[in-house]
């Protein structure tokens, strides 16, 4: 059966891509025009890596991200979490693990279709719906290294919104240095017994599953070589969920710590073979890395656009302030830059559709793209003036929620190791 979406076309739609086309003459290659030659750089209907199919899916996504999200954004920066209602409703509508197949209970459409969610959440300058780390990145796990059992327990639910997913790698000792956690799972005849503590963990207090790093071999030659995963659910005996972490922005997002005590784990909450979890990690990692990468330059793309807006309306010396030359200059110099990103970035996209996405290549996305996205954050909020650093105006948000990108993923200091390390290698 085709990807539900697709049904969905409406003559907006067609109009919009109508708009967009023109003709490149003798050039056999798609006439889908880039960012850089459209009138918004979030128009429907551009870049060469998507279809007309994913334009009506993501239409689609953001409508729901307009009509549901949005309205709601204020009260759930002030309970400090989404609802689970949303979650459902998302789930229904066919926008969590979009890439899940059918046999799984999931819709069936692909990576970019829960790649496009990223982009259009990014797009109304939402943070709070932890959609992107439960369908990007911790699906793949399931999907990669799951058994048949696990994937049909775990994935029609995470489909349908009501079992949310959580990475679970980070201690209060161990961040960057992954090899470091003191987390472990000791064998007891079939069984694991797990203890240990983790914290930051995005949608940790509404967690229904968590893929949870745990050290199953201490006396491995590098604990990279004794480190395994497990599937971990809410509800289980010694499981507890900690405070709901205050945090400098992504108000609506929760980010917990979590507490392990002698939780007895069957050996169905292995997650691949004992032992390779590290090598798993290092595996997914630079997907995850991307995907913060592309919620960059989205992100950037609708800051650029809020203050184009903002800077043709607000007067100043009896014009406006676009049109003051050096603010000129200065959306010349914003606009330039992400356009470069959006290019790197929708060819790392396309390189890992055909995966061959390196490690280094994944890191260097993610450091350029999340720092790019705070260098137009701060150009953004200086061009808003004083009204940027209020509250009510929505680039002051956009500023602080933008603040957490080179650090968590991997900080960018990390991604300079690996790019480095690989460029000294030989
Ligand atoms: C909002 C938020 C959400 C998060 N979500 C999750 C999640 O869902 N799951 C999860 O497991 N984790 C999550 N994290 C954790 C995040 O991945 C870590 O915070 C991050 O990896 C950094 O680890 P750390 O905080 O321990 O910093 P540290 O590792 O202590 O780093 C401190 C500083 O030292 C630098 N540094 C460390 N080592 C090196 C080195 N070798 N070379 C150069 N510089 C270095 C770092 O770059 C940083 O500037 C989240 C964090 C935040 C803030």
């Amino acid at each position: 059966m085709a990807f539900r979406h697709i049904a969905r076309k409406s003559s907006k739609v067609a109009s919009q891509l109508k708009k967009a086309t023109f003709t490149r003459i003798n050039r056999p290659y798609s006439s889908r025009p880039e960012t850089s030659t459209v009138p918004n750089m979030m128009d429907i209907g551009t870049r060469q890596i998507f279809t007309e199919e994913h334009d009506i899916f993501r239409e689609n996504c953001r409508r729901f991200y307009r009509e549901e999200v949005a309205p709601n954004n204020d009260k759930w920066e002030e309970d400090g979490q989404v609802s689970y209602e949303i979650w459902k409703k998302a789930g229904a509508q066919g926008f969590l693990c979009c890439a899940a197949s059918e046999e799984f209970g999931g819709p069936g459409g692909t990576w970019l279709h829960d790649i496009i969610m990223v982009e259009e959440q990014s797009y109304i300058n939402h943070s709070g719906c932890g959609f992107g780390n439960h369908s990007a990145v911790v699906l793949p796990y399931l999907q990669n290294y799951g058994t048949q059992e696990q994937k049909e327990k775990f994935i029609p639910k995470m489909a349908d919104g009501s079992c949310i997913g959580a990475i679970v790698m980070t201690e209060p000792g161990a961040g960057s240095d992954l090899q470091s956690v003191r987390t472990n799972a000791k064998k007891d005849g079939d069984d694991y017994i797990l203890n240990g503590s983790k914290v930051f963990i995005t949608n940790g207090q509404m967690m229904g599953v968590g893929v949870v790093v745990a050290l199953t071999n201490p006396d491995a030659k590098s604990p990279a070589h004794g480190i395994s995963l497990f599937l971990v659910e809410d509800g289980m005996k010694g499981f507890k969920k900690g405070k709901k972490l205050k945090k400098m922005g992504l108000k609506a997002q929760d980010t917990s710590e979590l507490f392990f005590e002698d939780i007895r784990l069957p050996k169905s909450a292995l997650l691949g073979e004992e032992n390779k979890g590290f090598y798993y990690l290092m595996t997914q990692l630079p997907q995850e890395r991307l995907s913060a990468a592309i919620g960059g330059v989205a992100h950037a793309e609708w800051m650029f656009e809020e203050t184009r807006n903002y800077v043709k309306e607000r007067k100043a010396f009896k014009r406006t302030v676009a049109d003051l030359q050096t603010v000129q200059h200065k959306l010349a110099e914003l606009k330039t830059e992400i356009c470069v990103g959006r290019a790197f970035v929708d060819n790392c996209m396309r390189i890992h559709l055909e995966k061959g996405l390196d490690p280094q290549t994944a890191s260097m996305a993610k450091y350029w793209c999340t720092d790019l996205q705070n260098r137009v954050a701060y150009a953004c909020v200086q061009l808003h003036g004083g009204w940027g650093y209020m509250w009510e105006y929505p680039i002051s948000r956009a500023f602080v929620d933008a603040r957490v990108q080179p650090i968590y993923a991997g900080t960018n200091e990390i991604m300079k190791e690996l790019i480095g390390r690989q460029i000294t290698k030989s």
